[in-house]
């Protein structure tokens, strides 16, 4: 980035120089008035055609110009050269769609050529040219051209360089990768140029035409090979990230990765992932906007509403390349800068079941194989998206209660077994367990129903899941009994924990909309729990028995002894 203060030197450098400059090249070395003025447009344009349609050679973007500059300046003199150079630099910075940000380069470059132009022609008028006499027939103003371009190409690197380490703080290297192919280029330019001088000497401005032809030719078929080669690229690319995204099991992991190279593959300054919501809404689950991710809180959209509705009703992906043609069909959510918008459905098998919306602030951003590409990872999208959502459900199936949502007893056991050997790693030095069975139970399913049983269990699950949090890990056992685990918390403070949830349960009760629908009126029951603590290693050497001796606590101790009690293991061996 070039920062505010060294844009200003830049200005103030080119409105000093530059105006006063191009006057004074005009009164110094006044343009040769050539016998039809008007042939000088034809260069003219030959040189904004090079401009529009520059060469893309390895990769990198280079305007040939110079062939036809030397040209123009053989034949109309140093003046018209600098001034046609301006002109061309207008079109190629148009060309490259340059941003306000980056204006500056306009002046930057124009003092760049400026000095470069002055630095060549003056030589060549220092080396005895003349362009009255110039004929190309004699060695020395072969001589005189090669020196010519010579020094305008050595003048041309030495700016580059020096330029770029002033303003940008890049070191070029003198014979960089990029040098060397600009110097290959020699060989093409200057007898190309020289042909151009010749056969306008003999023709005319037919000239133009004829040397234009196979100029334009090479660098349209060149930007041909070229964009095939980056299409090629892409797709490789996308098959690779496509690979990658199937192997993350979880959807947040999904969604982050193809965030974050969907944003490396086309410009992106907003991106959005909306999922079909039981096929009834577009509801948004990621929204990137500036780098970084943003809340959800937006409005779902409806099926054919705004953009991303109607790329969900007509399965059909929309390419915009200005905000003129999108802002009739957008409705809803959609930041002010926004200009480009690339929108495509995520499918599977054949269905929507999600949109992607990807934005930039810049017009024209988008061109049509990135639409493809897109959609490419798109349909990637959906598969990993689909198998890591399976994943999930299964996974939480597999470890779940499906009635309280608490940890099942299986996955319990693991938890117990990990924590345990904490517990032997010396990671803590405590690990109680709280057992607790509801009385009576049976009695509730007889009397209420088992619905109403039902309600009951999911009723103490969330009080139970409420009060521990994070402090220890909430279980369903059995029946209706549940397990809580206590890491690192003594049996003192579980005895006390153990205390207050069976207060929690005795004291409030239950409210039954069951029996709400039935009866129309509300049920409010009482229960309570008879609840055993042990702990390791106080009472145990391994997890089993800390199980067994939290239940022997729960059932000698509290159930037999007139139930709602909390009983802890110890105090029942002691009193046999
Ligand atoms: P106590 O523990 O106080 O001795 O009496 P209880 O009635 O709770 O004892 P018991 O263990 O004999 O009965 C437990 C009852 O819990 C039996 C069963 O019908 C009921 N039960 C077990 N699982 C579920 C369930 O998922 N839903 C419902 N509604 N009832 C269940
Ligand atoms: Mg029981
Ligand atoms: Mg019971």
């Amino acid at each position: 980035m070039v920062s505010s203060a060294k844009k200003i030197v830049i200005w103030t450098i080119w409105t000093i120089l530059i105006p006063a400059g191009i006057v004074a090249a005009y009164f110094y070395f006044p343009p040769l008035l050539p016998e039809r003025p008007t042939d000088m447009l034809w260069f003219l344009g030959l040189m904004i055609g090079a401009a529009l349609m520059p060469f893309v050679v390895n990769r990198t973007t280079i305007a040939f110009v110079q062939w036809i500059s030397m040209t123009v300046f053989l034949l109309y003199g140093l003046f018209i050269e600098i001034l046609f150079m301006h002109i061309f630099l207008v079109f190629l910075l148009l060309r490259t769609k340059t941003r306000k940000g980056d204006l500056y380069r306009y002046p930057l470059n124009s003092i760049m050529i400026y000095i470069v132009s002055l630095l060549s022609g003056l030589s060549f008028y220092a080396l005895g040219g003349d362009h009255q006499t110039f004929t190309l027939e004699k060695p020395f103003d072969l001589l005189l051209v090669i020196g010519y371009t010579l020094i305008y190409f050595v003048g041309n690197q030495a700016s580059l360089m020096l330029f770029s380490r002033l303003f940008y703080n890049v070191k070029r290297r003198l014979m960089g990768k990029d040098i060397v192919w600009e110097l290959a280029s020699l060989v093409v330019i200057v007898p190309l140029g020289m042909a151009l001088f010749i056969l306008y000497k003999e023709i005319g401005v037919i000239s133009t035409v004829l040397l234009g032809i196979p100029f334009f030719s090479v660098a349209f078929i060149l930007r041909l090979y070229y964009s095939t080669d980056i299409v090629n690229d892409h797709l490789q690319l996308a098959t690779e990230i496509g690979h990658e995204l199937t192997q993350s099991l979880k959807a947040r992991e999904v969604v982050d990765l193809f965030m974050k190279r969907i944003t490396t593959i086309v410009p992106v300054s907003h991106a959005y992932i909306l999922d079909v919501i039981d096929n009834k809404e577009l509801q948004l689950i990621r929204r990137y906007e500036d780098g970084e991710n943003k809340s959800l809180d937006i409005e779902p959209l409806l099926r054919y509403e705004g953009i991303s509705g109607m790329v969900w009703g007509t399965k059909k992906a929309v390419l915009y390349s200005s905000k003129a043609e999108w802002e009739s069909v957008a409705k809803g959510y959609m930041p002010e800068s926004v200009e480009s918008i690339l929108c495509v459905p995520i499918m599977r098998n054949q269905k929507v079941v999600g949109v992607l919306l990807l934005a930039t602030t810049e017009k024209r951003a988008y061109v049509k194989y990135q639409l493809m590409i897109v959609d490419i990872l798109c349909s990637y999208l959906a598969i990993a998206l689909e198998n890591a959502r399976n994943y999930e459900l299964t996974k939480k199936e597999s470890e779940r209660c499906a009635l309280t949502g608490l940890y099942n007893y299986r996955y319990f056991e693991r938890l117990i077994e990990q924590e345990y050997q904490m517990l032997l790693e010396r990671k803590y030095d405590n690990l109680s367990l709280i057992l607790i069975d509801i009385d009576h139970f049976k009695s509730i399913n007889d009397t209420y129903g088992h619905q109403s049983g039902n309600e009951v269990l999911r009723a103490i699950a969330d009080r139970l899941q409420q009060f521990i949090g994070d402090t220890g890990i909430v279980a369903r056992y059995g029946g209706e009994e549940f397990v809580i685990l206590l890491p690192n918390i003594s049996k003192k403070e579980a005895l006390s924990i153990a205390e207050t949830l069976r207060i929690m349960i005795a004291n409030r009760p239950f409210i039954l909309e069951q029996q709400l629908i039935q009866n129309r009126k509300r049920s409010f029951i009482r229960i309570t729990a008879s609840i055993g603590v042990a702990n390791a290693p106080e009472d145990a050497d391994d997890y089993l028995t800390l199980i067994r001796h939290a239940d022997f606590a729960m059932y000698v101790g509290a159930k037999r002894r007139g139930r709602n009690k909390v009983s802890e293991y110890q105090s029942i061996q002691a009193n046999g």
